[in-house]
């Protein structure tokens, strides 16, 4: 924050201006070292140099697919790994952050479960990881197209990683810095319903997306264990708690993946059609194929299986989209690249070790 830096500096005996002026050059021209801001005194840089870093992530694959998706794997400080895509749209682009490096909840159609919680990032760690797709996308320092999106829906599950979650959100907020206010953030949880409450009451919040995967209990509870501790019921009744901080016009979104014969039935459409309905909420539903790998026992619904589960949905008035996939031949599906790069480097306790 930027009243964090003042105080910073003038601990070292600076004035407060020097903070700003550091805040300013890691977040509105987005330099990554402290001997890129020739503004400050070269005896001033050297000395922040020994105390302080300008940048924590290192960027340690960077993969470009066909589509134009960029997806990046960092790496934090301590070794973890840290994933990242830009995905290019016609009419605004979109940076998916990731919260988490790992991700404790154990979603059984999801690579990154397979890594567990490695460790839950720090707000400079998601801000950081923007600031690397922003500069690889439009330049070092560039202006930031209107309309550019966030998402974090990358590893980790962001309610899990409240604190420092908003904390970034009221960095990149600030007009100094990036200037990328909440409305153009959207975050997407598994369903933590005490969080979804929380964030309800948040004055300036971003917008809501909830991963829901399943129509009832009994296969959210295989697809998504977290459903056993809250429960459809609860989960939908948090949401309809939340439509009261819903501007007009806005809605929130359910994500739901779509997996060949397990969820995507006309049957699994009506039945999803009919818990929407009966809470009225105020929704939408992505409707996203799944991204296949090796080693997860699930395979994506066929592009006419997607469209007839849609049209079951919007028969019962449920606006419903189809994301296509981006990315796929650089695995730019949650979770993917890092679970692939680090696969044997996860030993029986959990812990994590690159190799
Ligand atoms: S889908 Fe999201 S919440 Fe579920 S395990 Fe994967 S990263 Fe975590």
């Amino acid at each position: 924050m930027r009243g964090e830096l003042e105080r910073f500096v003038e601990g070292m005996g600076e004035p407060a201006y020097r903070g700003r002026q550091i805040f300013a050059a890691l977040h509105r021209r987005r330099l990554r070292s402290f001997d890129e801001m020739t503004d400050l005194p070269k005896d001033f840089r050297a000395r922040l140099s020994e105390r302080a870093t300008a940048s924590t992530l290192a960027v340690e694959s960077r993969y470009v697919a066909a589509d134009g998706t960029r997806r990046y794997l960092l790496k934090t400080h301590d070794n973890l790994p840290v994933e990242t895509v830009f995905i290019p749209e016609e009419r605004r682009d979109t940076v998916c952050f990731s919260s988490q490096s790992g991700c404790p909840l154990q979603c059984d159609f999801c690579l990154t479960a397979r890594l567990g919680l490695l460790r839950t990032l720090t707000a400079g760690e998601m801000v950081e990881q923007i600031i690397i797709a922003l500069n690889d996308a439009y330049g070092v320092g560039a202006r930031i197209p209107r309309g550019t999106n966030l998402v974090a829906m990358g590893a980790g599950e962001p309610f899990l990683a409240f604190e420092p979650l908003m904390k970034a959100l009221r960095v990149m907020a600030d007009r100094e810095g990036l200037f990328i206010v909440p409305n153009r953030v959207t975050v997407s949880t598994a369903g933590v319903v005490p969080k979804i409450r929380e964030l309800a009451r948040v004055e300036d919040r971003p917008h809501l997306a909830i991963s829901l995967a399943a129509p009832t209990d009994e296969l959210r509870d295989r697809l998504m264990p977290i459903n056993k501790r809250w429960p459809l019921r609860e989960l939908l009744a948090a949401c309809k708690e939340f439509e009261e901080s819903l501007k007009p016009g806005e809605r929130f979104t359910f994500e739901y993946v779509m997996l060949d014969r397990v969820n995507d039935s006309d049957d699994d459409a009506r039945r999803l059609a009919r818990l929407l309905n009966r809470h009225k909420l105020r929704a939408k539903v992505n409707l996203i194929p799944h991204n296949p790998a090796d080693e997860l026992p699930y395979r994506p619904s066929s592009e006419e299986r997607v469209e007839a589960f849609k049209a079951v949905l919007e028969s019962k008035g449920v606006r419903a989209f189809v994301r296509r996939p981006r990315g796929r031949d650089i695995y730019a599906a949650c979770g993917q690249l890092a679970a692939r790069r680090i696969d044997s480097g996860v030993n029986r306790s959990g812990l994590y070790q690159l190799s």
